[in-house]
C-alpha cells in the first residue's frame, strides 16, 4: 500500500520561491568585482533569476543544457544559478585556477554554448575561446559601463542583456531527478571528471547542512561562504541559506586576510566556511592587527585536513567555534562533520584538539565504511586504516558521460579515493589521499599527520609529507617545509618537534627546505608534483 501524502518534487527554484516570500527583506551583501559593497534581498535575487531564465530561454537555452559560469560569490552568480536551474538547464561551475587548457577541454566536454563570466577572467577566456568552437555567448557580469572592449563571441554586458527581459515567467516543472548542477573534479592524474548535481541531491543536501549537527543555519545566521561557488558545489550555501533565510555575506573576488576581517566585523557574520589556507590568512591578518572576531560564533573547516594551530587560535583565542569537516565534489560535498557528542563533550585542553582533528561524523543522509584493499569491512578502532566509501542520496552515483566507473560498486558505494580511520564513537579521521599513503615496510604512515604536527612548529609556514622510494622500506617519508618569514628552522629542530607525538618508525628520514609548494586549484598541496621534483632525492639513511 502506497503512502497518501502528496508528491512535492524536491526542485531547487522552490528554495528561492520560499526565501522571497518568508525572508523577503534578508541581505544578500557582495563585495561587487567591480569594488564597491553591493546590498540585496532574496526578493530582489528571486525577480532578476526569473529574468534570467526568461532571457536565456530567448537565447535558446532548454532542458539539460549546460550553461557554464566562471565567477566569484557575488549576488550576480547566485542570480546566474537560480536562472539556469530554474528553466531546467545546467549551472555548470568553472573553476578559474584551472590551467587554461584544462578549463579548455572542461567547455568543451561539457558542451557549453554560453557562459557567464566575471570581469577579473575576461583575459582567460579570450586566450581560450578559440578551441571551444561550441562557445556562441559571453555574458560578461558588469554593465554596460563597465564593459571592456574584446572580440569574445556574442560579449555583452549582464546588466544590459538582463534589461531586456521582465520577470513574468513560471519556473519550469520536471523530475525532481533532473541535474541541476555540474562541476567537474581537478583530478591530480587523467582528465577532470564531472560531478551532476540533481535538484533533489541539491535539496536533500540542503536539509543535511542546516541541522544544528551539521551547519547549524536558520534565519538568525549571518553566513559568509568564502568558499566560491566554483568549488565542490559551493559547499551548497547557496540552497541552504535561502531556505532558511540566512543573511548572506559574499566576499567577491577578495579572500585576502584584511578583505575577510572587514567583512567579518563590518557585516557581523555569524557563521563562515572555507578551506585552511584562508584561515591562515586571516589569522595572521588578526595577529599582525591585533583584531578581533566578535560576531564570529562559528566556522566550518574543510577541503583539506585543518591544521591544529588553526583550531586552537579560533577557540582559544577568538571563541569561535571551529567544526572540522570532510567532503568531496562527489558528496554534493558534506560528507563528515566533526560536532560535539555528548561522548566527547568532557573532553578539555589537548584532549580536545586531538579529537578536533577528526573529520567528523556523517549526518543522517550520508553512511560511511572503511574497506582493505579486497573490500573486507575494516573495524572502528580508531586505528585500523582503511579505504573510505560512502553513500547517501546526495552522493554520486556515477560521473558524467560514464567515464570513472571502477569508482562505484553494486552495493552502492562510492570508493572515495579517500584512506581513514573510525573510532568506537563514529567519529573519522582520513589518514591520507589513498596515493599520497606511505607505504613503509608494509605498514602504513599518515602524510596528513606528520603534516598537520609540522605546521604546529612556530617557525613553519607550510609542510608536506611525501613518501621516497628506500631499498629496504620501500617507501620512507620526507618532510618539505616553507619556513615563515625571516625563520630560519632547523632539521633537528623540527624532528625533534615530531618526537613523542609519532610512532618513532614515522619520523621523517629527512628535512628540506623549499620556498613554496605547488598547490592544486582548489588550494590542496600538489603530491604528485611534489614527488616528481623529489623521484631522484636521496635519503640520507638509504
Ligand atoms: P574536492 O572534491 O576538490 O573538494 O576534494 C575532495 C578531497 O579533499 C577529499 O577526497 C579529501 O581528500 C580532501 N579533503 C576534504 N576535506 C578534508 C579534510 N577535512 N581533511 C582532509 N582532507 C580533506
Amino acid at each position: 500500500m502506497q503512502g497518501l501524502m502528496q508528491h512535492w518534487p524536491l526542485l531547487c527554484s522552490k528554495v528561492i520561491d520560499h526565501a522571497a516570500i518568508h525572508h523577503a527583506r534578508r541581505e544578500v551583501v557582495s563585495r561587487s568585482v567591480e569594488g564597491p559593497i553591493h546590498r540585496t534581498t532574496y526578493a530582489e535575487i528571486r525577480q532578476r533569476s526569473l529574468r534570467v531564465a526568461k532571457r536565456l530561454e530567448r537565447e535558446g537555452v532548454a532542458l539539460g543544457d549546460r550553461v557554464a559560469t566562471m565567477a566569484w560569490n557575488t549576488w550576480r552568480h547566485l542570480e546566474c544559478w537560480y536562472g539556469i536551474l530554474g528553466l531546467g538547464a545546467i549551472y555548470h561551475t568553472l573553476n578559474p585556477r584551472l590551467f587554461p587548457e584544462q578549463i579548455a577541454w572542461i567547455l568543451r566536454d561539457a558542451e557549453d554554448e554560453l557562459i557567464f563570466v566575471d570581469l577579473t577572467f575576461l583575459p582567460i577566456l579570450e586566450a581560450i575561446a578559440p578551441s571551444v568552437p561550441s562557445l556562441r555567448k559571453v555574458i560578461v557580469l558588469t554593465d554596460g559601463a563597465h564593459l571592456p572592449e574584446t572580440n569574445l563571441p556574442g560579449a555583452v554586458a549582464y546588466e544590459d542583456w538582463l534589461a531586456e527581459a521582465d520577470e513574468d515567467f513560471r519556473w519550469r516543472e520536471f523530475d525532481e531527478t533532473t541535474a541541476a548542477g555540474l562541476c567537474y573534479t581537478s583530478g591530480t592524474t587523467g582528465n577532470p571528471k564531472g560531478v551532476l548535481f540533481s535538484h533533489r541531491s541539491n535539496i536533500l543536501h540542503s536539509f543535511i547542512a542546516i541541522q544544528p549537527n551539521a551547519m547549524n543555519l536558520s534565519s538568525q545566521s549571518r553566513a559568509m561562504p568564502v568558499v566560491p561557488l566554483f568549488h565542490a558545489n559551493g559547499w551548497g550555501i547557496a540552497f541552504s541559506c535561502p531556505m532558511v533565510g540566512a543573511a548572506l555575506v559574499m566576499p567577491g573576488p577578495k579572500m585576502d586576510g584584511a578583505s575577510i576581517a572587514e567583512l567579518l566585523t563590518g557585516e557581523r557574520v555569524t557563521f563562515s566556511a572555507a578551506v585552511p589556507t584562508v584561515w591562515l590568512m586571516l589569522l595572521d591578518h588578526l595577529d599582525r592587527t591585533k583584531g578581533a572576531l566578535p560576531d564570529l560564533e562559528r566556522v566550518v573547516i574543510g577541503g583539506a585536513a585543518c591544521p591544529r594551530v588553526v583550531t586552537q587560535a579560533f577557540e582559544t583565542r577568538y571563541g569561535v567555534e571551529v567544526v572540522h569537516a570532510w567532503g568531496m565534489t562527489e558528496t554534493s560535498p558534506l560528507g563528515t562533520l566533526n560536532v560535539p557528542k555528548p561522548e566527547t563533550a568532557d573532553l578539555a585542553g589537548e584532549a580536545l584538539f586531538d579529537h578536533k582533528q577528526k573529520q567528523g561524523q556523517t549526518p543522517f543522509g550520508v553512511e560511511m565504511t572503511i574497506t582493505d584493499d579486497e573490500g573486507r569491512a575494516q573495524p572502528w578502532d580508531g586505528e585500523t586504516f582503511g579505504r573510505l566509501k560512502v553513500r547517501g542520496p546526495a552522493v554520486s552515483s556515477g560521473y558524467f558521460r560514464g567515464v570513472g566507473a571502477e569508482c562505484f560498486d553494486a552495493e552502492g558505494w562510492f570508493d572515495t579515493g579517500d584512506v581513514a580511520h573510525i573510532d568506537e564513537n563514529a567519529t573519522m579521521q582520513i589518514t591520507d589521499r589513498a596515493k599520497d599513503v606511505i607505504k613503509s615496510g608494509g605498514e602504513w604512515i599518515s602524510s596528513i599527520e606528520l603534516e598537520n604536527l609540522a605546521v604546529g612548529h612556530p617557525d613553519v609556514a607550510e609542510a608536506a609529507v611525501i613518501g621516497v622510494p628506500h631499498p629496504r622500506w620501500d617507501e620512507r617519508p620526507l618532510l618539505v617545509v616553507v619556513p615563515k618569514d625571516g625563520a630560519a628552522p632547523t632539521k633537528e629542530a623540527l624532528l625533534a618537534h615530531l618526537e613523542g607525538k609519532i610512532a618513532r618508525w614515522w619520523t621523517p628520514d629527512d628535512v628540506v627546505f623549499v620556498e613554496a609548494i605547488p598547490h592544486t586549484a582548489t588550494g590542496k598541496i600538489q603530491k604528485l608534483e611534489l614527488r616528481r621534483q623529489f623521484k631522484d632525492y636521496r635519503l640520507p639513511t638509504v
